[in-house]
């Protein structure tokens, strides 16, 4: 197969150095190649590492995905540096919270949850901080970038709710919402964050302890995932016997080094997703198919 070259000028996500080399030019998975997948992990643990695509039919864009408009996602060290910068997040965050605790899991989520009662699926790592896996029902689940819903003092480590925060960003920033509602130019993205322009004037919380910046307890662009957390996605890999990796073009290396240890340990890696991964070469198996589609004929064939 050849395999055409895309112009250099290509956008990269701004956190990694990856971006595919050649356009993804399989056809859609057959119901053959999804019956491999099945023969694959057929009588094997398998733990599952799943990234924006599975979100995506529940109406939260990815922006990785082979449709997105590249955007350059915010890194921890403008976040930290530029009180700008910040306010402006903080102002499409605020924007971004109210869809994203109004999303609900879909197929693709429920899907996984029954695989995991019905004892194919030993876990759940996600990249995603929506905690649609939790919602859906799984229960082994590792948020390994984080959720959405928690907010950390980076001076004195203090943990709130997003809930709580919203409550005081609400008291201050009255009618922002609705302003926002009104000019109707809001989207959401898999960080919670949200493209709005008029943001001058948000006025952002400080720690009510301390006085110190608040974050979102996401694990952002330029930081690294804590240790325990990492060794706690090792571990599952680690009790599994096989690995399957839906909606993720595997871009960053939090969730390619799980992919290249279950590799390493022989274990049988199936991808599914639209479009190239970072981990094609470790995989025994890739589909191009939507994570929906794909986790609900596995939960068909396997349960
Ligand atoms: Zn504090």
């Amino acid at each position: 197969m050849t395999t055409p070259s895309i112009p250099t000028s290509a956008p990269r996500p701004l956190h990694s150095t990856w971006a595919p080399g050649y356009a993804d030019v399989r056809p859609p998975a057959t119901t053959a190649e999804l019956d491999a997948a099945v023969d694959l992990l057929r009588g094997h643990r398998v733990v599952t590492l799943t990234g924006a695509g599975i979100s995506t039919d529940s109406g939260i864009p990815d922006y990785r995905g082979p449709n997105a408009v590249p955007r350059s996602p915010m890194t921890y060290q403008q976040f930290v540096g530029d009180p700008g910068f910040r306010r402006h997040y903080w102002a499409r965050n605020h924007v971004g919270w109210h869809h994203m605790v109004a999303t609900s899991p879909n197929d693709g989520h429920r899907a996984l949850a029954a695989l995991e009662r019905a004892g194919v699926v030993s876990g759940v790592i996600t990249q995603n901080v929506d905690r649609l896996h939790t919602v859906a029902g799984s229960h082994a689940v590792i948020d390994l970038h984080g959720h959405y819903n928690e907010v950390v003092c980076l001076s004195c480590g203090t943990v709130i709710s997003r809930a709580e925060l919203d409550r005081r960003l609400l008291d201050l920033n009255p009618g922002f919402l609705e302003e926002i509602a009104e000019v109707g130019d809001v989207e959401i993205a898999p960080d919670a964050d949200a493209v709005i322009e008029r943001t001058a004037h948000f006025r952002t919380a400080p720690c009510e302890r301390c006085g110190g910046i608040l974050k979102p307890n996401i694990v952002y662009f330029g930081e690294n995932v804590p240790k325990d957390r990492v060794a706690r996605a090792y571990a599952m890999v680690d009790d599994a016997d096989a690995l399957l990796a839906v909606g993720t073009s595997l871009a960053v290396q939090s969730g390619l080094r799980l992919v290249k240890r279950a590799a390493r340990d022989g274990k049988p890696v199936v991808i599914v997703n639209r479009g190239v991964t970072r981990g094609d070469e470790l995989a025994d198996l890739r589909l191009n198919a939507g994570s929906t589609e794909a986790l609900e004929h596995l939960l068909a064939r396997l349960s």
